[in-house]
């Protein structure tokens, strides 16, 4: 059996056609332009193109986007100074600091210093407590990806297992949280593993929905995966041959029920998510 594919490009435009037709109605009742600020400290390649790509969204959507620069030597303080300056902002609704920052730069403090109406990624405490209690203000932007690419494909989880790999904030976690809570596209079983977990294949083989973000290519094997598992690879491995994520993909393809690619996955609807909370944040600040 051959998995059909998750197609997470195709997906992220049907759903930012929606969005645009959101903003424009939005705009049309006298709310204004959602306005989206990136930060970026110095000029890592990476982060130059997923910033690029997420102005490009905007421009689609009809979001305004801002981009401002800190050289790399800058200080926590500068860019505490510059978030600041984006929180007093009135025409900015979003903010985001484009991550990894700089080794020197104190990433908790800088993004506990984001406004929380103005967290599009939803990495600020009160923002991730809100999630944690059941009632979120913005999902973050690739577990809520994740969890739009499955409900519109009709994938059901409740009661159904769901594997992750990974712990980190930003997907493994977050993701656990969202997929337990009650309600449709939720209500799943939730195990989540990371480095330390012994027999992990064998937990992976127990998983109705195999999700992968662990940041090492390939890293999921056929043999970890039960025939007709829905497979979501979340990873971004840059190898010599190119852009590959965490699943062997060729090989999983042909035990999987259901897989995303990698790129054309994950990737677009982390993007288009940024825009949905973008469109919420501007909502919320202009009553
Ligand atoms: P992190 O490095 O923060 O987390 C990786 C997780 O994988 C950790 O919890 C780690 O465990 C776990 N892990 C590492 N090695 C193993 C192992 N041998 N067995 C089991 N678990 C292991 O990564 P992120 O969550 O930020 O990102 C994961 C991947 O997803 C990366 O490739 C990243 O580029 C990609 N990504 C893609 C996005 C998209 O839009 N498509 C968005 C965000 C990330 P431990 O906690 O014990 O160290």
């Amino acid at each position: 059996m051959t998995a059909r594919l998750l197609d997470g490009k195709s997906l992220s435009k049907q759903i930012q056609a929606e969005i645009r037709d959101q903003i424009a109605q939005f705009t049309g009742q006298g709310g204004g332009v959602p306005c989206l600020a990136a930060v970026l400290v110095g000029a890592d390649p990476a982060s130059e193109v997923y910033v690029r790509n997420k102005q490009r969204a905007c421009e689609r959507v009809g979001v305004k986007s801002q981009l401002h620069r800190l050289e790399v030597t800058a200080s926590t303080e500068q860019l505490l100074e510059l978030v600041e300056r984006l929180n007093q902002a009135v025409d900015v609704h979003g903010i985001l600091v484009q991550l990894p920052l700089p080794e020197t730069i104190d990433v908790r403090r800088v993004l506990d210093g984001v406004y929380p109406l103005k967290d599009v990624d939803a990495f600020h405490p009160e923002n991730c407590g809100l999630l944690f209690q059941g009632r979120p203000r913005y999902l973050p932007c690739t577990p809520r990806g994740i969890q739009e690419l499955l409900l519109r494909n009709h994938v059901a989880l409740a009661g159904r297992h769901v594997v992750i790999v990974g712990r980190s904030e930003i997907v493994g976690k977050s993701l656990a949280l969202m997929l337990l809570d009650r309600g449709p596209g939720r209500d799943a079983t939730v195990t989540v593993c990371h480095s330390k977990t012994r027999n992990l294949a064998q937990l992976t083989r127990g998983a109705d929905v195999l999700v992968a973000a662990v940041g090492r290519a390939k890293f999921i094997t056929a043999d970890m995966v039960r025939p007709g598992a829905v497979v979501v690879d979340v990873g971004i491995n840059r190898i010599e041959s190119g852009i590959v994520g965490d699943v062997d993909f060729q090989a999983v393809r042909e035990v999987a029920g259901l897989i995303t690619p990698v790129p054309g996955g994950v990737g677009p609807l982390t993007v288009t998510m940024l825009l949905a909370n973008t469109l919420a944040a501007a909502r919320l600040q202009c009553g």
